[in-house]
């Protein structure tokens, strides 16, 4: 089988719900789908969606990659995705949105080509995922009512966003924790908001709270405040702006400095690499989430097959989808209830696309 055509197609994404963060007022951005072709009739469908902030990619940047990776992989073996992730890797360092682009696009194909959904080709054997509902920074009272609306939805675990302002955050987490009683689990994101001893003070208080895990206290950078910080509270320490690649995995495992990784596609470059880094924590003892950035169901459906494949991805924050329109042309056959999510038996990522490229 032979790679005949790599398109892609920029889409509009459009909130329904305002969602703040303490590294931005609002990272969401549109997204590119990936389409490649072959010689041989199937079709795969992936997802490219930039984050200037956290992987350093514009939409322009990314498709520009897409167009010359029309031009380099053409004539490629499409299942064969370890020698595509070495060519693009050779001509780019970065530009993981446009990698994982492909490589969910090159899953696709493979489903497709043997039959079988992505999750299980990958391994696994649920079809199963809970996932987490994220609530953007507000009024700690707007956070509460939110809270209340989701748990009301079937949500078991709520994500909370915070990393602006310690006093307003300690006051949503207990607004919150008032407003949904004792048995819902509540994790939060600060999204390198705090300093190190203040991120020490605020997770003390909100580990008053029942708050679980706690996903990157301080900046990207700063491995060292993030061991600090997991050395001195009762929270597990979870980082996501701080690992992007395996390499960047095997030092925070090296340094200590977290107890769980949020591999997120667009940052890792797509599947391939995903594994990698889920063995690498696994190696070491440490469990992983599949996280988002604003995807629709196309990155969805592939972060719930990868989560759902792997034993040691036992957190997951897929939640973009529902925090905007449905973009039409766009169908996959995953179903959720609540926070469970239903894999489609499909082969491949279970889409039907409908679109112009
Ligand atoms: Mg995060």
């Amino acid at each position: 089988m032979k790679i005949t055509k790599i398109s892609h197609k920029t889409i509009t994404i459009e909130p329904i719900v305002s969602f703040k963060i303490a590294s931005s007022d609002d990272t969401r951005t549109d997204t590119i789908i990936v389409k490649v072709e072959t010689d041989a009739g199937v079709t795969g469908y992936g997802e490219s969606q930039p984050s200037k902030v956290v992987t350093g990619n514009n939409i322009e940047d990314v498709t520009n990659f897409l167009t010359e990776m029309d031009n380099t992989l053409k004539g490629e073996n499409p299942l064969n995705i370890g020698r595509i992730h070495e060519i693009m890797n050779r001509q780019y360092k970065g530009k993981t949105a446009g990698k994982a682009g492909i490589d969910l696009a090159l899953y696709d194909i493979l489903g497709k080509h043997t039959g079988l959904p992505v999750y299980q080709l990958l391994g696994g054997s649920s079809n199963q995922v809970e996932s987490d509902m994220t609530i953007g920074i507000d009024e700690p009272k707007e956070m509460a009512k939110l809270a209340r609306q989701y748990v009301d939805e079937g949500f078991n675990i709520l994500k909370i966003k915070v990393g602006l302002n310690a006093k307003d955050d300690i006051e949503a987490i207990r607004l919150i924790r008032e407003e949904v009683g004792p048995d819902i689990s509540l994790r939060v994101d600060a999204n390198q908001g705090y300093y190190k001893k203040q991120a020490v003070h605020v997770l003390n208080e909100f580990y008053k709270y029942g708050v679980e895990e706690v996903e990157q206290p301080v900046p990207y950078w700063d491995y060292e405040g993030m061991k600090f910080i997991k050395d001195n509270v009762t929270q597990q320490i979870m980082m996501d702006e701080s690992v992007l690649s395996p390499q960047d995995a095997f030092r925070a495992i090296k340094e200590e400095a977290c107890d769980i990784i949020n591999i997120k596609l667009m940052k890792s470059g797509g599947i391939y690499p995903a594994l990698q880094i889920n063995a690498i924590a696994q190696a070491a003892g440490l469990q992983c989430m599949v996280g988002c950035m604003s995807e629709s169901r196309i990155g969805i459906a592939a972060g719930a097959a990868l989560a759902a494949s792997q034993k040691n991805i036992t957190y997951a924050d897929l939640d973009s989808y529902r925090m905007s329109k449905e973009v039409p042309g766009i169908k996959s056959d995953f179903t959720q209830e609540g926070g469970i999510m239903t894999l489609s038996e499909k082969p491949g990522l279970g889409l039907d696309i409908d679109l112009e490229f």
